[in-house]
């Protein structure tokens, strides 16, 4: 079911719930992100004479940085999703990008 606006009848309205995971989503890429970034520029060296075998576990060691360094900040962001909620929906279900109206589940029955 596509939900139109109230108001505008924009269709770009964004639930709760959808807003919730994309803060998440967002917050867990960033933190993933750091984590690429803190071990690239702790240096990883390559020479020539580095074998394949030592490029894989290098990325391996990457990836699992990056994935812890994405869990810790799950913490971080459950909180600025809190916050989302809390200031951009307050206690409505559903928010209008176009016009920013909020509204609730009901409205319009
Ligand atoms: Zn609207």
């Amino acid at each position: 079911m596509t939900l139109c606006c109230l108001i505008c009848e924009s269709k770009a309205v964004l639930s709760q719930e959808a807003a919730n995971a994309a803060v998440l989503l967002i917050g867990t890429i960033d933190s993933f992100l750091f984590g690429v970034r803190q071990v690239h520029t702790q240096g990883l060296e390559v020479t020539p004479e580095t074998r394949p075998e030592s490029l894989l576990v290098q990325l391996l060691d990457l990836i699992g940085e990056s994935v812890s360094s994405a869990t810790s900040g799950y913490t971080a962001m459950t909180a600025f999703a809190k916050d989302v909620q809390k200031y951009q929906f307050g206690h409505y279900d559903y928010l209008c990008l176009r016009c920013g109206a909020r509204f609730d589940r009901n409205a319009d029955i």
